[in-house]
């Protein structure tokens, strides 16, 4: 008989910046599916980290609307907020691994640097389409560093992109890869290497929250014992950041199914007597949550 430890665990984690709307619903049901077919675990969390947009009213939105579409989720439902000393424990590993700087910088001095550094060639960017870091804070001298972590400015503290490669590299972990159940954008699928170079110097924690969104994912998913993530294509390419500090850490390898994106007709489909696809708009124009997961494609009701 499976244990507890041993059954599978998968989640539904958004941000409370706003309603969820279609896309969530997309999300949230394939999520419901996937457990339901693994005879699995489904799992909330409200991803928070970002105090200056969430609010409380998108929290109970969220909440509303889950019940609304009929999904259950079991145990506790986990907030990114309350953790934020378990992402400082995870950032202070990084820490004591010599791979991590701070970086003062603005947007406007990174752009000038660039500006500055690529003589109007062109610079390269990240699968965001964001320019790579110019590196301005990378490999200063001690001093340096400690008098900006005395100073009281604020700093990014951001990953040593070289620094993680050599210490993979030294623990026999390179290439980076994991396993996709579904598809990347290009239709990657199967067991898939990607190089983590690809996004620079991330940033581990930000200037106005003490963690960042990859940080605190890897975090999470690891004390949630989550053995599957679904989620949407556009965070694939995401999924090397979290591999590769998934091994710097000695966390668990989750499997991955990245799904499709709603789109524009989707959409269109389902709202346009509402007026926009959140769901409580839906949902006061009379659209039915079985509706929805029909239209969506998962028809259970
Ligand atoms: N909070 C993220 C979002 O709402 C999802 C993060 C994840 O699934 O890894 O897009």
């Amino acid at each position: 008989m499976p244990t507890q430890k041993s059954k599978a665990r998968f989640r539904f984690a958004p941000s409370p910046n706003g309603r969820l709307h279609l896309g969530h619903a997309y999300s949230a049901l394939f999520t419901e599916q996937a457990a339901r077919d693994a005879g699995g675990a489904l799992l909330l969390r409200i991803e928070d980290i970002d105090q200056t947009r969430t609010r409380p009213e998108f929290i109970d939105g969220i909440l509303d609307d889950i019940d609304w579409l009929g999904i259950r989720f079991g145990m506790n439902v986990r907030r990114q907020s309350d953790h934020f000393g378990d992402y400082g424990d995870a950032l202070a590993r990084l820490e004591q691994l010599g791979l991590l700087y701070p970086c003062p910088a603005t947007r406007g001095e990174i752009e000038a640097d660039i500006v500055a550094k690529s003589g109007g060639t062109v610079w390269p960017r990240d699968p965001d389409g964001a320019p790579l870091y110019p590196g301005i804070w990378r490999d200063r001298d001690a001093g340096e560093y400690e008098k900006l972590r005395n100073g009281g400015q604020p700093v990014a503290i951001r990953l040593h992109m070289t620094k993680a490669l050599a210490e993979l590299n030294s623990r026999n972990a390179l290439p980076l890869s994991f396993h996709e159940a579904g598809a990347g954008p290009d239709k990657e699928t199967g067991r898939v290497s990607l190089d983590p170079a690809i996004w620079g110097d991330v940033v581990l924690a930000r200037k106005e929250t003490p963690t960042s969104y990859h940080l605190s994912v890897i975090v999470d998913d690891a004390d949630q014992g989550i053995t599957h993530v679904t989620r949407g294509q556009d965070l694939f390419y995401a999924t090397v950041i979290h591999r590769l500090l998934q091994v710097l850490l000695d966390l668990p390898e989750p499997a991955y199914r990245h799904h499709r994106l709603i789109c524009a007709d989707d959409t269109r489909k389902l709202s346009k007597s509402a007026g926009d696809s959140s769901l409580k708009s839906l949902r006061e124009s009379g659209v039915s949550a079985a509706k929805i997961r029909r239209d969506l494609g998962f028809s259970r009701m």
